[in-house]
């Protein structure tokens, strides 16, 4: 049984796919769709040997060496050419550590990968990232769970390069049109905490109003788009 995070990420991985989970600790992902049959081949990629060894043995238990392969890899250095896969899974953790993990590995995609990334924050970094090296973003998701507000966004290599604006890439392209109540109550969340920022530094005896000013624009463009209805 998958967390709700992790359930909507597999909601995305279509039938019969071969999936590098990279960063997988304890590959509870690749054995659950292993398991339902969705997909036909993983490859459990991780960094740290404390949880490589989790993923062997919960992957031991489930009886699922035959199909998925647990790597000790840096990022998509997990990935061989003959797995043949075809799609890529990122999830929990920050967007800086996702951009990384996909410019460093640049060499390993081919381009007919579908990825499916979910930062825990820092998701324009992500989308700047997928901008920059023609990919189209083809689905987004927000869910909350346990507190945590979660984004899943999901994209596919094009042969021209997709310009988003930078509301896009920091609300989100399908997001910021979709505008649900999980997505209303991250950016209210978000103008919370640079309202108590603002307030902050007034109290200092130096104020930075150039900085205070730069909050109070972020604050107006995070309001503009969660009151406007279009
Ligand atoms: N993907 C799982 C999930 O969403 O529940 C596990 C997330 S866990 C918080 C992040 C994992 O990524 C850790 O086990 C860490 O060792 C691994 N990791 C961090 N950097 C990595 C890298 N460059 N290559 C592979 N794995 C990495």
């Amino acid at each position: 049984h998958l967390s709700k995070r992790l359930q909507a990420v597999s909601d995305h991985v279509e039938s019969g796919s071969r999936l590098a989970d990279i960063g997988s600790d304890h590959a509870y992902l690749p054995i659950y769709l292993a398991k339902n049959h969705i997909i036909s081949y993983g490859v459990v990629g991780e960094v740290a040997k404390g949880p490589l060894s989790n993923a062997i043995s919960e992957i031991k238990k489930a009886a699922l060496l035959a199909i998925l392969q647990p790597r000790l890899a840096d990022g998509l250095a997990a990935i061989q050419p003959n797995d043949n896969i075809n799609v890529i899974t990122i999830a929990g953790m920050g967007g800086n550590l996702i951009r990384h993990i996909l410019e460093a590995g640049r060499a390993k995609l081919t381009g007919t990968e579908k990825l499916i990334l979910q930062p825990n924050v820092g998701e324009d970094t992500v989308r700047r990232w997928l901008m920059t090296n023609a990919y189209q973003i083809k689905a987004e998701q927000i869910l909350a769970e346990d507190g945590h507000i979660y984004e899943i966004i999901t994209a596919v290599k094009v042969p021209q390069k997709v310009s988003y604006t930078e509301k896009e890439l920091k609300f989100g392209p399908f997001l910021i049109r979709e505008k649900s109540p999980v997505f209303i109550e991250k950016w209210q969340e978000e103008v919370r905490l640079l309202e108590r920022v603002i307030s902050n530094m007034q109290k200092a005896s130096h104020k930075n109003t150039q900085k205070i000013n730069l909050i109070s624009d972020e604050i107006q463009i995070i309001k503009g788009v969660i009151s406007r209805e279009s």
